[in-house]
């Protein structure tokens, strides 16, 4: 895998978050490469700093010290101003919480989310559709949020983070709000598409029971990437 070039790498990254005695460091000296087509979890306790990593990998927040390249440009040397159209057109988030807007149907709901990525696309529902299909809800377009479940929910929530098709999916805790067989479900519809698609997918967990669907493993633990290590598939899990 490591011969392939990466799509993002941290370097050295450090995060401190405040000054004086309020201080945190979140983030220390990080190295992290993610390369296409794998499923890359990121484990380690509550505190650890792992939203702080996968937010410093999808531009969402600075570093205080390192650098963040995306697909070899380093783009912690450019100015902020030059920072959203490389997030939006390199990064899709999905995440705990669903986020999604109550009012809107899972059609509307995508395609408002493809309009803000880029307000030139003509055919914004059309697209959201075709999302919707290939993350099999092609019979719950027209449903509000509240009227589907938590797995149809977040699916809503994966196909939104595939509109304007990133490279790279981020998720935080996608599955934590999930039981574990609509969370497996997710796990495979993500690895299908990293896979398949050869998007790259980069996920926050606290469950061990991931690991089946992952090719690598990064352990984040006191803001240091302690261990990054391939997952042994030809073991009984
Ligand atoms: P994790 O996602 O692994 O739970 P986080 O990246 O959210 O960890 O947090 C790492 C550390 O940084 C924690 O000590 C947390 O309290 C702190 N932290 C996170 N965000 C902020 C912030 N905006 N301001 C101050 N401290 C923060
Ligand atoms: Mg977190």
């Amino acid at each position: 895998m490591d011969q392939r070039a990466p799509i993002a790498t941290l370097s050295g990254v450090t995060k401190i978050y405040g000054t004086g005695e309020t201080q945190v460091n979140a983030l220390e000296d990080a190295d992290l490469s993610v390369y296409p087509g794998e499923i890359l979890l990121i484990e380690g306790p509550s505190g650890s700093g792992k939203t702080t990593l996968i937010s410093i990998l999808g531009l969402l927040l600075r570093p205080t010290r390192g650098d963040v390249f995306v697909r070899g440009e380093r783009v912690t040397a450019l100015p902020q101003r030059e920072l959203p159209p490389i997030r939006a057109g390199t990064f899709g988030f999905i995440f705990q919480g669903f986020n999604l807007f109550p009012a809107l149907t899972a059609e509307e709901n995508v395609a408002i989310a493809i309009k803000m990525k880029d307000p030139r696309v003509k055919h914004a529902n059309a697209e959201a559709r075709r999302l919707l299909v290939a993350v099999g809800l092609e019979n719950r377009m027209h449903h509000k949020p509240g009227d589907l479940s938590g797995g149809q929910k977040q699916r809503v929530a994966i196909a939104r983070a595939l509109g304007g098709n990133p490279p790279i999916i981020i998720g935080d805790e996608p599955t934590a709000a999930l039981d574990t067989k609509t969370a497996l479900g997710v796990m495979a519809l993500l690895r299908e598409l990293a896979s398949v698609q050869g998007r790259a997918v980069v996920v926050v967990t606290h469950d061990p029971r991931l690991e089946k669907f992952a090719d690598r493993v990064a352990r984040v633990e006191d803001g240091r990437v302690v261990s990054v290590h391939e997952v042994d598939h030809t073991k009984a899990a």
